[in-house]
């Protein structure tokens, strides 16, 4: 019954695009997920092709529920990389080298014919969890997302927060160590290059046979391997560093850990939020809770969905925005 009435309203479609992954979802207008899809896809994959790719996964979606196209409204789409307005344009640190400086709105919505809305994958995860996650209910949230990069997305007094050129949030560039590692934004010694997926990975190159995945370094620290925590634990610690700069700027209520090392839980945040206690102003850092995200591996694609929900430039039955559910 509730399938049919969002049916007869309309489907809005939110898609992530990941550096060796696509994740596209179909949702109602009353905020319920009613068809998903996760495939892996090769790394570095020109614009076009991941274009394609949505394209088609979309319309594999569409077809799966028995729906026709015309009832498609729009999509969202997020991106690992800062997001220029009004173009949706990569910039150029973006984790997908082959799509920096390509309009992405334009070129999925020429493939799917309806509007395409995109944004920054962090902040997108930061729209899901402040809509209806970890982060309802807070005015000034942050949302941290640690995986291959690094990003926060911003929910600033009650709004998403972009900055001049989308960077705002760019957390993963600040420099931690002026001699440390060349990182592939041009700077030295990111956050990035000590705390996201590929340097913990790295760290097990000597002592393991072969260099482990990040999920598997998470269940050795579950199952209580001393080695992981501790490389977990260093992650958080340097995370937590520039969290604490964070919250002396924007004092913000909560932050919300997503991403793919969320799932080691406490190993990663009892360190960080050690460090931003030490470090942060001593109020700034009594006025934040640190908690994991509560959407998991969904929140880019879901904050994609309502990425497009909000917004007033696609014309969307009034009801839609009311609603606060999801399902
Ligand atoms: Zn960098």
């Amino acid at each position: 019954m509730l399938l049919s009435l969002n049916r007869r309203a309309g489907l809005v479609g939110g898609v992530e695009i990941g550096k060796q992954h696509l994740h596209v979802v179909l949702a109602g207008l009353s905020h319920a997920v009613i068809s998903e899809s996760r495939r892996p896809v090769q790394p570095d994959l020109p614009a076009d092709e991941g274009a394609a790719l949505v394209g088609a996964t979309v319309s594999d979606l569409l077809e799966e529920v028995g729906a026709d196209r015309s009832e498609l409204l729009g999509v969202g789409l997020g991106l690992p990389g800062p997001i220029r307005e009004p173009n949706g344009e990569v910039g150029d640190s973006s984790i997908l080298p082959g799509w920096v400086g390509v309009g992405v709105a334009e070129l999925v919505s020429a493939e799917l014919q309806v509007p395409v809305m995109v944004d920054n994958d962090a902040n997108l995860g930061a729209l899901a969890e402040w809509m209806w996650g970890a982060g309802r209910g807070c005015q000034d949230m942050v949302f941290l997302k640690v995986a291959t990069g690094i990003g926060a997305g911003l929910i600033v007094s009650g709004s998403p927060y972009r900055g001049t050129g989308g960077t705002a949030g760019e957390i993963g560039h600040t420099q931690v160590n002026a001699h440390g590692q060349l990182c592939r934004c041009g700077n030295r010694g990111c956050l990035e290059t000590v705390a996201g997926s590929h340097a913990l990975v790295q760290a097990f190159s000597e002592t393991r046979e072969r260099t482990p995945s990040l999920e598997q370094v998470i269940e050795w620290a579950l199952s209580g391997d001393v080695g992981s925590r501790r490389v977990i634990g260093d992650a958080g610690r340097a995370i937590g560093s520039a969290m604490a700069m964070f919250c002396n700027v924007l004092n913000p209520a909560r932050i919300v850990v997503g991403g793919e090392l969320a799932a080691a839980g406490t190993y990663l945040i009892q360190p960080l939020r050690e460090v931003l206690e030490r470090n942060a102003i001593a109020s700034a850092a009594a006025d934040v809770e640190v908690v994991v995200g509560e959407l998991g591996d969904r929140a880019v694609a879901l904050g994609a969905v309502g990425l497009v929900l909000r917004s007033t430039t696609i014309e969307l039955p009034e009801a839609s925005r009311s609603e606060a559910r999801l399902g």
